[in-house]
């Protein structure tokens, strides 16, 4: 990478770019073809085969990912899932243990607490607030802490910083899935994680156009989950490879105004007399706050609040309200509303719901680009 090159907003244009452009092209093209010319390679693993994730499309997006996070190394993946779960299957072998964090994302709570049993794997659930109380769960075989860096859909931030220090003190490796911050809000190698994952349909890509995942961090744990990564097969295609480095390449503006664009939209609720609470970790009054402004550069274009009037006010305020898209996902340029209690968190009791602060009335926004005063102008009228 040239000198030239040091903020994120720079990087996430140039980092990586094939240098001399091929054919002078200012965009790196696709490179559209699921086997190379034999030159020599020596390894399997070396062949330049598309499963293997060695196109140069992929060359780009390794080198720019790995430059956006200040990590050693990073590979993409077909999913966020892909990311995951290779990550998981790569750090842990059969027997090894795994402590996570509570209130995971639904996909990595199903395959943790179902799916790696029959990988002979298996987890402890931490209060990912309470450091004084993880080396209570270790075990000898105790490998990996897996973390959020923000929960869904309550945007809890937990004792992040506590998590590498502990990984280092206990010989884990750490991982965290940064899908929510980004690297514009947050950067987690620089507070010493050995692991970064994201779900790259969200920010990342942030055009709900494509599923991508990432994996990034130091250098001798990435290249063991590319190597199981070409075993597993879950290679990103080299077309939405493309739509991904465009996608980044606007990463930086579209999340700095989403970040705006969010804080306006939460203290404007904040405000609102039939609002009862709002979950935003840039108000003042979260209680999180200080320790999310000491680790983001932003705090993200996720919110989630809730209605006095509970379920029935919830469900009036999504019928009416014209802008934003009633769908899951998040991270794209059109603002979507979710209702956690009839999607993401239905498979949960009401009551397990309750306890983790998930109420009937609970509506999440992912807040997309269109302009705020529109969108805080829609939701005044949906609420009236
Ligand atoms: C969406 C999401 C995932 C899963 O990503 P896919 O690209 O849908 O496979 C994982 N973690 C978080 C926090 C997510 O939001």
């Amino acid at each position: 990478m040239t000198r030239a090159i040091k903020d994120l907003s720079t990087k996430a244009i140039h980092a990586g770019e094939p240098t001399p452009r091929v054919s002078g092209a200012v965009v790196a093209p696709i490179f559209q073809s699921a086997n190379f010319e034999y030159s020599g390679e020596s390894s399997y693993h070396d062949l330049r085969y598309l499963r293997l994730s060695n196109t140069p499309t992929h060359d780009v997006l390794h080198a720019k990912l790995a430059a956006l996070e200040g990590a050693e190394k990073a590979v993409v993946t077909a999913s966020g899932m892909a990311a995951i779960s290779t990550a998981l299957l790569s750090v842990l072998s059969p027997g090894g243990h795994l402590l996570v964090q509570g209130n995971l994302y639904g996909g990595t709570h199903t395959f943790v607490t179902r799916d790696l049993a029959d990988f002979g794997m298996t987890y402890s659930v931490i209060d990912a607030d309470d450091p004084a109380s993880w080396a209570s769960v270790l075990q000898p075989t105790t490998r990996a802490i897996y973390v959020e860096a923000m929960t869904n859909p309550l945007l809890q931030v937990a004792d992040l910083e506590a998590v590498p220090i502990f990984a280092k003190e206990h010989g884990l490796v750490s991982l965290i899935d940064s899908t929510f911050p980004s690297p514009v809000n947050f950067r987690p190698v620089e507070h010493g994680f050995d692991v970064v994952l994201h779900s790259a349909t969200k920010y990342l890509n942030g055009h709900s156009d494509i599923v991508a995942g990432v994996v990034a961090g130091r250098s001798d744990l990435v290249e063991g989950v590319r190597h199981r990564l070409n075993h597993l097969g879950g290679t990103l295609d080299p077309h939405a490879g493309f739509l991904l480095n465009r996608g980044l390449k606007t990463l930086s503006v579209r999340v700095r105004y989403q970040n705006e664009s969010a804080l306006a939209i939460a203290d404007w609720l904040e405000r609102h007399p039939d609002v009862r609470r709002v979950n935003y970790p840039g108000l003042s009054g979260h209680p999180r706050h200080s320790r999310a402004k000491q680790l983001f550069d932003g705090f993200s274009g996720m919110l989630s609040f809730e209605l006095s009037g509970g379920r029935d006010a919830a469900e009036r305020f999504i019928k009416r309200a014209q802008l934003p898209i009633l769908a899951a996902s998040l991270g794209g340029v059109e603002t979507l509303l979710t209702l956690p209690a009839t999607t993401s968190h239905a498979g949960m009791t009401a009551d397990e719901r309750c306890k983790a602060g998930i109420s009937d009335g609970l509506i999440r926004v992912s807040v997309g680009l269109e302009s705020t005063s529109d969108l805080i102008g829609d939701f005044k009228s949906s609420l009236a």
